[in-house]
């Protein structure tokens, strides 16, 4: 993977996605969101068009936690490459893989940002082959197929780079 392109896979871009952090992330009321909402169940404030009617005003009405999170390019991933631009909001059949991906894609992708941090520490030859090793099958350089989706074992590969993470601490002491 092209460090360079690493940007683009990283970004939230609202428009590429098909809302799927207002429906597919549960959240308490609190100081940052203020009611209750389940996993699954579309937001109060979500529009027919997958847009937020109170986007402009999230900061000031008690919807902090909208303001301050990032799926780090999971929302598009999932929408575009899996579901070729498709919307649970108009194929209702698709909410649950949508959501299953979205979750699986929320962790795969921090993964990716932690290592594109890493890719900027004067790391070893061995270590820089190894990150590489990583981005290639975090991020496969035409997107996301089905089959690669399929193929991955996320579990094993987010443990691996978690495991590689830590390794570092003794690299660069
Ligand atoms: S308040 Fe707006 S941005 Fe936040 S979850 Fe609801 S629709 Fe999405």
């Amino acid at each position: 993977m092209d460090l360079n392109r690493l940007d683009d896979r990283l970004k939230a871009d609202c428009e590429k996605c098909a809302a799927l952090c207002c429906v597919a992330l549960a959240f308490d009321k609190s100081s940052v969101f203020p009611f209750d909402k389940a996993a699954g169940e579309p937001c109060r404030n979500l529009e027919s068009c997958g847009t937020c009617k109170i986007h402009s005003d999230l900061a000031t009405t008690g919807y902090m936690g909208c303001v301050q999170f990032h799926c780090h390019g999971a929302g598009p991933i999932v929408t575009q490459d899996l579901f070729s631009g498709g919307t649970w909001q108009t194929q209702p059949h698709l909410l649950r893989p949508m959501m299953e991906a979205f979750w699986v894609f929320l962790r795969l992708q921090e993964q990716v940002l932690l290592l594109k941090h890493a890719a900027n520490l004067p790391l070893p030859e061995g270590k820089q082959k190894e990150l590489h090793a990583f981005l290639d099958e975090l991020c496969p350089e035409d997107g996301w197929s089905w089959d690669a989706f399929e193929g991955l074992d996320h579990a094993k590969v987010s443990a691996d780079v978690k495991t590689w993470l830590t390794s570092l601490r003794d690299v660069l002491a």
